[in-house]
């Protein structure tokens, strides 16, 4: 037998997740953001399984997408920060990978490459971001020179806002009306909106879209806009009960005793730690299920294993499933509970967990497993 935790990826959620992109902003295109091997899906799974349906990817290096090329995956691919050093431009030129442009020295490194082929260029305007990017007359500036170098091809404008998740939107407006006035002057194509924008801000929705982690069910507005109720979580992260304790009131669980039973305590240890990439900075109360029902972490995070109440569920004991996040349980929650937000604990499983791929088109998937415990046990079990 093996260790009973695991990540199932649900393709075909993150192929509605994508759709439902598609059908808010019905005249964008969609680039599906990729990078950090998918928010931790796996690049190329989840790239072959959007093959038929984005006309482009995005990632943050050139490496992320050297590994889709070796994935088979021959889409347009965007270097969302562009180079990290002037040899780079070749073999963007080589792949078609579309390049930011965001910092002088890259454009001028990009004017003294030979190119097999020019590159489609997307400047970077720093619309107030304050991270990347150009100013507005830098881009006009950059503009000129792109088109007269003979290098660089199908120029967009990109930008990113701080805040498009703010409900409160003055800084998103600051950014927007910025883009605005750039925009009539640059006569580009526009990049504008991330998943926040995508769901909640039609007037971000330019000729390309970025959307991330609302590919991936991740609600970046947690709940408070009708479109991102509709997403489905893609990732579920599940375990087994491994062993159980009965702790008399006043003993500690775990390291430094964090955990101290005010009632006679049921005590379920669970295969999966911060060695997994379960965030340690959970506090207790943090939500979890078992068998479906909910209930809460009890005691600090060890590198292996995790300890939950489960007092109040006679039923739970050694075998019992346990879902860390995922389907029944927001990661968003999660997340709260752990100071932090749904990027970093999907982005932070790490690879001691077993990925299984299910649904999706011409994906990598990996239903085997299933569908003979599915020709075992039909469906119809009532024939
Ligand atoms: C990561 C990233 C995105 C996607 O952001 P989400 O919030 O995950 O939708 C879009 N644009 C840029 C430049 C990014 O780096």
């Amino acid at each position: 037998m093996s260790r009973p935790l695991r990540a199932d990826i649900d393709l075909d959620a993150l192929r509605h997740n994508y759709q439902l992109a598609c059908e808010l902003a019905p005249h964008s295109r969609a680039l599906a953001v990729i990078k950090a091997d998918a928010y931790g899906h796996g690049a190329v799974a989840c790239a072959q399984a959007l093959a038929d349906l984005a006309p482009a990817f995005a990632v943050a290096t050139i490496e992320e997408a050297l590994a889709l090329r070796a994935g088979g995956i021959s889409h347009p691919v965007v270097l969302l920060e562009g180079v990290f050093e002037a040899a780079e431009y070749a073999l963007a030129a080589e792949h078609d990978f579309w390049c930011a442009i965001h910092s002088e020295w890259q454009l001028a490194a990009l004017e003294q490459s030979e190119l097999a082929q020019p590159l489609s260029c997307w400047i970077k305007f720093d619309s107030g971001m304050h991270r990347l990017g150009f100013t507005a007359e830098q881009v006009l500036g950059a503009k000129a020179r792109l088109e007269a170098c003979g290098k660089a091809r199908d120029l967009h404008l990109m930008t990113h806002f701080a805040s498009a998740d703010s409900l409160t939107p003055d800084y998103f407006q600051q950014q927007m009306a910025a883009v605005t006035a750039l925009a009539a002057q640059a006569e580009l194509p526009l990049c504008l909106a991330n998943s926040p924008a995508t769901l909640a801000w039609p007037e971000t929705h330019a000729a390309w879209n970025r959307p991330g982690i609302m590919l991936y069910g991740g609600d970046p507005l947690e709940g408070a806009n009708d479109a991102s109720r509709r997403l489905k979580p893609v990732m579920t992260l599940s375990s087994a009960i491994i062993a159980v304790r009965e702790i008399a009131i006043g003993e500690p669980v775990g390291y430094s005793g964090r955990f101290v039973a005010t009632r006679p305590t049921r005590i379920g240890v669970v295969a999966c730690g911060y060695g997994d990439g379960y965030d340690r900075h959970a506090v207790d109360g943090t939500p979890v299920l078992v068998d479906g029902q909910e209930t809460v972490l009890a005691g600090k995070v060890s590198m292996d294993m995790l300890t939950v109440d489960i007092t109040d569920l006679p039923e739970a004991g050694v075998g019992s499933r346990v879902v860390l996040w995922g389907e029944g349980l927001e990661v968003n929650r999660v997340a709260a509970s752990c100071d932090t937000i749904s990027y970093t604990l999907l982005t932070g499983l790490l690879p001691r967990v077993p990925r299984h791929y299910h649904g999706g088109v011409g994906s990598a998937a990996d239903d085997q497993g299933v569908a003979q415990l599915a020709s075992a046990q039909p469906l119809d079990t009532h024939a």
